[in-house]
């Protein structure tokens, strides 16, 4: 107990020590072939003095040396004080002077094999590999999750497996442009470079904790039979708001003496600490490591010398999957216990990637060939190997229980919302909303309505009303679209990342796919908007746009009586999906 405390101290002492050079100024080495106002000097001499790289014994740091793959992982785990593991990677023995700290990051998911089980350590890092790397350890640290779309000159060189993390890393100011608006994604990352680059995570690592007030966040494992209970306080006096089974994944997002606070069912709850494994931690640095050694030149080039991250599936971890539970029950649920799991077109390591699911993710398993399980993955079967997936008991029915859920439908009163002939946007999104709200109800949950006849509510009235219901775990906003043109059409759904982010991200993608299975429109997609009812509405929120009433055959639609079943019914499948994926008790 003690000693973590001690480890987050220093990790908050790493982060929020000045990033300048007088934090070194005491005992700080001058290297001899940096002058005096070098570009990089601030990062080389903070990162030396924390010993995440190590100058020579002769007093050079050499920046232009390239840093193999090993010496970067291990600059990572010692940058987070990454927690100690075992690893066993073919090419990485336990006799490797960079064992630990390649096991550090691969029980971390920071680095994982190339489906074969090899790490090829003594390759040099590319700046693409680099990117993928940071993007999973600073995934660790917080919420990274925005992205630039790719404005390099050369982002057409990026590979596949490397552009959503270099377009997150631009974002956050992790990585940029090497020279000429050019990311030179196959070029090999130098040890300045390689310093810059892990400086600049711990820089957004340390100013989004100091944004959002998280001292830090690491995953956990629940170690308690069968179950766990979450606390609404840190107490054992506490109401008891729900149970985690043994063996799930949890967020852990702060902690005191004894407890650990998590998010649970949209809101926080606290877990006794003693009975959570921690997966990925902060510890007191290492100072017995050195990858000041140049690399090894006499490790032989891989073949066709393609240096980008090699389709990787992770090794199998110790929660092996249970076969026999497979062939009885025809449907199930899993959980991805790796930080990141890659998504496959096709059930073998080296089929092409089409996605990434994150550590905790719930998936339905469609079946399973082999050692892969078939999962839907946006709209599409994709596959995923099942030494990463812990399967949940059966899916459970009543998702729906005990949850309040409010729906708005939109407008009402003296605003009608969009008017085309005899059809008002207020009748029609309330009409939908009451065959929801039965539907809902009638497997358990408690709705609230914020008009459930024409009335007229400002849109601060709405969120306000939202926002008065502690227990609310989900805010729906109902609409249907016009436009100045009479050919846009179909069908949209919105978020908005100012609170609870994540879990409006995840509703609003879920409503969208049913109300696409629903519904005879078109997609127009899942968007981010800054709508004032999901922006001010504290619960997981999300507004729909169910169709254009300035398109004919969308509003010849909205004339049938088949429109209000299918978007009822859409919303309705929507929200139980959501429910099913996200953790309850
Ligand atoms: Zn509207």
């Amino acid at each position: 107990m003690i000693r973590r405390l001690v480890a987050v101290f220093l990790f908050a002492v790493l982060l929020s020590s000045n990033m300048n050079t007088s934090f070194a100024e005491g005992n700080r080495i001058v290297f001899s072939d940096l002058n005096e106002g070098y570009w990089a000097e601030k990062q080389v001499y903070e990162l030396t003095s924390k010993k995440v790289i190590n100058g020579f014994p002769d007093n050079t740091f050499r920046p232009d040396l390239e840093v193999t793959r090993a010496q970067f992982a291990a600059m990572v785990s010692r940058a987070l004080n990454l927690a100690d593991a075992d690893s066993n990677f073919k090419d990485v023995p336990k006799s490797s002077s960079l064992y630990k700290e390649v096991s550090r990051a691969a029980a971390a998911g920071i680095i994982v094999g190339d489906g074969s089980g090899s790490f090829h350590p003594d390759r040099h890092v590319s700046r693409a590999e680099m990117a993928i790397m940071l993007d999973r350890a600073i995934q660790l640290k917080g919420e990274f999750l925005v992205f630039q779309p790719l404005s390099f000159a050369d982002k057409n060189d990026i590979g596949k497996s490397a552009q959503e993390s270099v377009k997150r890393l631009t974002n956050y100011q992790v990585m940029d442009a090497q020279k000429e608006n050019k990311f030179l994604p196959n070029e090999k990352g130098t040890r300045v470079e390689t310093t810059v680059a892990v400086y600049q995570m711990l820089k957004a690592i340390k100013e989004q904790h100091e944004v959002v007030g998280i001292s830090h966040i690491y995953a956990g494992k629940i170690d308690a039979n069968p179950s766990l209970r979450v606390r609404q306080e840190a107490s054992t006096e506490s109401a008891v708001l729900g149970r985690l089974n043994n063996g799930t994944i949890i967020r852990i997002l702060t902690e005191d003496d004894n407890w650990y606070k998590i998010k649970f069912n949209n809101d926080y709850g606290f877990v006794a600490k003693d009975f959570v494994k921690i997966l990925a931690t902060v510890e007191q640095p290492k100072d017995d490591v050195d990858i000041s050694n140049p690399p090894e030149e006499d490790a032989p080039p891989v073949e066709g010398g393609q240096p980008v991250e090699p389709p990787v599936e992770e090794q199998p971890s110790e929660d092996q999957n249970n076969e026999e539970k497979l062939k009885q029950v025809e449907y199930l649920k899993g959980e991805v216990t790796a930080s990141f799991l890659n998504v496959r077109k096709n059930a073998n390591a080296t089929a092409e990637k089409v996605g990434q699911l994150t550590v905790s993710t719930v998936v339905n398993i469609l079946k399973t060939e082999g050692d892969w399980h078939e999962i839907l993955y946006q709209g599409n079967k994709g596959y995923i190997h099942k030494s990463f997936v812990k399967l949940l008991d059966t899916p459970s029915i009543n998702v729906l229980k005990n949850k309040v859920i409010m729906i708005d439908p939109g407008h009402g009163g003296k605003d009608p919302g969009a008017v085309v002939g005899e059809l008002k946007e207020s009748d029609v999104v309330l009409k939908v909303s009451l065959l929801m709200k039965d539907l809902l109800e009638a497997e358990g949950a408690t709705v609230i309505m914020t008009r459930s006849d024409d009335t007229f509510l400002t849109l601060a009235q709405r969120a306000e009303l939202a926002n008065s219901i502690e227990a609310l775990d989900l805010f729906l906003s109902v609409h249907a679209n016009a436009a100045t043109t009479d050919t846009a059409n179909g069908v949209e759904s919105y978020w908005n990342k100012t609170n609870s982010s994540d879990f409006s991200q995840l509703l609003t993608r879920k409503l969208q796919d049913q109300l696409l299975s629903h519904m005879k429109l078109a997609n127009r997609g899942v968007k981010h908007a800054n709508f004032q009812v999901i922006r001010d509405t504290k619960a997981p929120s999300t507004l729909v746009e169910l169709g254009f009433m300035t398109n004919n055959k969308d509003i010849n639609y909205m004339k049938t009586d088949d429109y209000y079943q299918d978007a009822a019914n859409g919303l309705f499948h929507g929200i139980v999906d959501y429910f099913s994926s996200v953790i309850t008790e």
